[in-house]
């Protein structure tokens, strides 16, 4: 039962912490799946490999690393670690260097479906 004037819905915003700006507010980014994964050449992929790639991720419970484009600041990509559970926020790093440490532990018994 809700008590009269009581939100009934409870929204955050996240704080993301964009590599080249610095922390700016999360209406500013756009999601852009998760980070890490080569473009394979298509070529040399079956059909069920291809629908893979395109399909399936990790989607895990626990910190995801995950790209990120601040559309409405410098523009640039980067990648990010994000809770998927608390939506707390790790490290930022630019694509193609060196990933952070996870920042916390994922829950165990998480399969790669992609494996
Ligand atoms: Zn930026």
């Amino acid at each position: 039962m809700e008590r009269p004037g009581s939100p009934t819905k409870i929204y955050f915003m996240l704080y993301i912490p964009c590599p080249h700006c610095g922390l700016r507010n999360e209406t500013e980014f756009h999601y852009g799946a998760e980070a890490g994964i080569a473009y394979p050449d298509p070529y040399v992929l079956t059909d069920s490999e291809w629908a893979k790639y395109l399909h399936i991720r990790a989607n895990p419970r626990g910190w995801f690393a995950e790209r990120w484009v601040h559309f409405a600041g410098c523009g640039r990509w980067f990648n990010l670690w994000r809770n998927t559970i608390t939506h707390e926020i790790g490290p930022a790093y630019l694509p193609f260097t060196t990933q952070p440490k996870v920042p916390g532990d994922t829950i165990a018994g998480q399969e790669d479906p992609r494996a």
